[in-house]
C-alpha cells in the first residue's frame, strides 16, 4: 500500500494459483473471467484532503469486504494490504508444467484419431508410426525402433514388421539411468471385424498424445535433467503386449551397459521407472444398473487413477513412484484430483512390474471400473476425437501435467537460464 499526499494506492496481490480455465462445477468468481493467475489489482483513490490512517483502514476493509469472497481471497488481500511478498521463485518442475498446452495435447489426438486405423500390421498403423517418428524428429530427438520379434517353431523368432518408437532426452549427470514415460499407438475396434478400422482417439491416442507433448516440452535446449528420460510408443499392445513384452525379453541384459566401451554411451541406460498412459480423457462413472448406460456428461467427481500391481511394487518402489505421480498431482495439476489403486492390469507397465518400479495412468480403475463398463466407446468405433468434449480433454491435460511435473522432478530437471 502507498500513501502519497491525498491518494490512497491499494495493491491486491492475488496470490492462489489457479487454473487458466475453471474445472466443471467451480462456482465462477471474477478471477477466473479476468484470467488472473497471479496478479495484482492497482486501485488508486484520490481524494481532495490529505487522508488519515483511519480512513486508508476503511478503505483497505472495504477491498476486502467486496473483493474478496472466499476465506483464502481474503486472506491472501489482506496480506497484500500489509505488506507485498516479492513474486515466488518458480522451481523447473513448474516451469515446465507451464509450457505444456492443451491446445497441443487435443490436436495430437485429433491427428492420431485421423489416421482412422492403427491396428497393428495395418497402413494406418505404419503411417501414425512413421507420423510419431516425425514429430519427434522435428523436436530434435534422434529416433530409435524396437524391431517386434516373436516366438516361432524351432526356437527361432520371427519379425513381425512391427516397430515401437522410441526416443531419449539424456541425462547430463547420470546418463546410464532413466525413466520410461510411455503409451501404447496401436489400436483396435471389436466393430470392425476385418480390422480395418478402429480410430482409438482414447485408447491410446490420449496416453500417446500425452507422451509426444511432454517430449515436446523436454526437447527444449534450455532443460537439462540429471537422468536420461526415454518416451516409448509401444506397438501391437492390443494384441497382447506384444511391443512391451519383447522391448523387457530383448534389451532387459542391455541395461548400464556403455556400448562401444568408453563412448559415454548407455543404449539401454538401467530403469528407474515406467510410467504407462492408457486412456486418460472420460471419466463418467459406471453403467447405470438400471439402463446399463453410461452418463453423457463427465462425473464431478472425475479424477485420474494411478495404478501399481500389489503382487509386484518392487520392493515398495512402485508405491513410492505412485505416490510421487500423486504429490505432483497436488503441485502441478489443479483442474482434477488423482487416486491411487493397486491393481494395475492390462497395459505395457506390466511386463516391467517384476523387475522396476511400473505404473499406469488411467481415466479409471482398470478391473473395477473400466472393465465394467465405464467407457461405452473403448474398443468401438466411437472412440473418435468429436465424442470427447472440452472437459475430458481437460481430465487428460491434467494427466500430462501430472506426469511432467513427476518426470521432471524425478529426473532432476533443471532449467539454468532461468
Ligand atoms: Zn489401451
Amino acid at each position: 500500500m502507498t500513501i502519497m499526499k491525498n491518494q490512497v494506492m491499494v495493491r491486491w496481490h492475488y496470490i492462489r494459483r489457479q487454473p487458466a480455465i475453471p474445472p466443471t462445477g467451480h462456482r465462477p468468481r471474477v478471477w477466473d473471467h479476468l484470467g488472473i493467475v497471479q496478479s495484482s489489482i492497482l486501485i488508486k483513490v484520490t481524494t481532495a484532503r490529505p487522508i488519515r490512517h483511519v480512513t486508508l483502514l476503511i478503505v483497505g476493509l472495504l477491498v476486502v469486504g467486496t473483493g474478496a469472497s472466499s476465506s483464502e481471497g481474503a486472506r491472501a488481500a489482506t496480506l497484500g494490504l500489509v505488506h507485498q511478498a516479492p513474486a515466488p521463485v518458480k522451481t523447473a518442475p513448474e516451469l515446465i508444467v507451464e509450457r505444456l498446452s492443451l491446445d497441443r495435447f487435443k490436436d495430437n489426438v485429433s491427428q492420431l484419431a485421423g489416421f482412422g486405423n492403427r491396428y497393428w500390421r495395418s497402413d494406418g498403423n505404419r503411417r501414425a508410426r512413421d507420423w510419431i517418428q516425425g514429430q519427434l524428429e522435428s523436436f530434435g530427438y534422434a529416433v530409435e525402433r524396437h524391431e517386434i520379434r516373436i516366438a516361432a517353431p524351432l526356437d527361432q523368432l520371427l519379425t513381425t514388421g512391427e516397430d515401437s518408437v522410441y526416443a531419449t532426452k539424456i541425462g547430463t549427470t547420470r546418463p546410464h539411468q532413466m525413466y520410461i514415460v510411455s503409451a501404447h499407438m496401436d489400436s483396435f475396434n471389436t466393430q470392425s471385424p476385418d480390422n480395418t478400422f478402429a480410430p482409438g482417439a482414447d485408447d491410446d491416442g490420449s496416453g500417446t498424445s500425452l507422451v509426444l507433448e511432454i517430449a515436446r516440452v523436454l526437447a527444449s535446449a534450455d532443460i537439462e535433467t540429471d537422468v536420461s528420460v526415454r518416451f516409448i510408443f509401444w506397438n501391437a499392445e492390443e494384441i497382447g503386449l506384444v511391443g512391451s513384452r519383447t522391448y523387457v525379453r530383448d534389451r532387459s541384459a542391455l541395461q548400464g551397459l556403455e556400448d562401444p566401451p568408453g563412448s559415454g554411451d548407455f543404449p539401454e541406460p538401467v530403469w528407474l521407472g515406467v510410467i504407462q498412459h492408457d486412456m486418460i480423457l472420460f471419466d463418467h462413472g459406471l453403467p447405470d444398473p438400471q439402463t446399463g448406460l453410461v452418463a453423457d456428461r463427465q462425473i464431478a467427481g472425475a479424477d485420474v487413477d494411478i495404478e501399481y500391481d500389489a503382487a509386484n511394487t518392487s520392493g515398495g518402489a512402485a508405491i513410492a513412484l505412485a505416490s510421487s505421480l500423486l504429490d505432483a498431482n497436488s503441485k502441478y495439476a489443479p483442474l482434477y484430483p488423482a487416486e491411487v489403486g493397486q491393481f494395475m492390469c492390462c497395459t505395457d507397465s506390466v511386463p516391467f512390474a517384476p523387475f522396476v518400479a511400473a505404473i499406469s495412468i488411467r481415466e479409471n480403475e482398470r478391473r473395477a471400473e473400466i472393465g465394467r463398463g465405464a467407457n461405452p466407446h473403448w474398443h468401438k468405433s466411437s472412440d473418435v476425437f468429436a465424442t470427447y468434449r472440452d472437459e475430458d480433454f481437460r481430465l487428460g491435460f491434467t494427466a500430462v501435467q501430472m506426469t511432467a511435473g513427476a518426470i521432471a522432478e524425478l529426473a532432476g530437471a533443471r532449467v539454468p537460464g532461468q
